[in-house]
């Protein structure tokens, strides 16, 4: 997908969520939040749902747990709009209160549909549902600042799954901000590893692609790895 079509792509889906009816939260909306970022971004950041000021105004994570997010990502030197942002759920639960299985089941594929577009190296979850839908079977207080393969069939077909608290949570509980912080300065290091295995996935099936003549011995010469497409993503500043 060429950067232009994935932004096309991410903007349709953007479409269909302003008009969801699927689940009762689109009875209590004001605004849908599709989530946004930089289609052509390695990393995705999934959180719960919108809040308050994301209902209001369409837009995940810009109230106080984003100010947090926000000095998170400062902490690596990178921005909101370096990242894609969304949820596990794109319209607010009424009161705040935790969404229904049935609402996130419901909100799956939207989700789903976005990881696939995007194609990320790493999707950092934020708190305990996204966590679930990426990495499930863990306890945050656990796997937060730990790594697992994603599952392809989230839609994340060769990603790093990083788990974070939740930043609301943090800014409730000065030990989980504590270690948010020392979390989020592992990212850059993920990001590495899981750019470094997909490079390598991607030569290796290259190399089965690409027919050896009878005559010539088979070669794993290293202008296989000349051959490998040019990355079309942005690549993140690491450190
Ligand atoms: N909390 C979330 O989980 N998502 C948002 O977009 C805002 C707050
Ligand atoms: Fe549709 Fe998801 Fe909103 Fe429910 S939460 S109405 S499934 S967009």
């Amino acid at each position: 997908m060429t950067p232009a079509e994935r932004r096309a792509a991410l903007e349709a889906i953007a479409v269909e969520v302003r008009e969801c009816t699927r689940c009762r939260l689109s009875e209590t909306r004001t605004n849908a939040v599709p989530g946004e970022g930089d289609p052509n971004t390695e990393v995705l950041l999934v959180g719960e749902g919108p809040g308050m000021n994301e209902d209001r105004d369409g837009r995940p994570f810009i109230g106080r747990a984003g100010g947090l997010l926000e000095r998170l990502l400062g902490r690596i030197g990178w921005q909101r709009e370096d990242v894609f942002i969304t949820n596990v759920v794109k319209c607010r639960p009424p009161d705040n209160r935790d969404p229904e299985p049935d609402e996130m089941a419901a909100c799956a594929p939207y989700l789903q549909r976005q990881a696939a577009i995007l194609d990320p190296s790493v999707v950092v979850t934020l708190g305990r549902f996204s966590m679930a839908t990426f990495m499930p079977g863990v306890r945050i207080s656990q796997a937060h600042g730990t790594t697992r393969s994603a599952d392809p069939a989230t839609g994340a077909r060769d990603a790093t799954v990083f788990a974070m608290y939740h930043p609301a949570y943090a800014l409730r509980n000065p030990a989980a901000e504590r270690d948010s912080f020392e979390d989020v300065a592992r990212i850059p290091g993920v990001l590495l590893e899981s750019r470094t295995r997909r490079e390598a996935n991607r030569a290796t099936a290259l190399a089965a692609r690409r027919p050896v003549p009878a005559h010539e011995p088979p070669t794993t010469s290293p202008s296989i790895m000349s051959q490998a497409p040019a990355e079309d993503t942005d690549q993140l500043t690491i450190f």
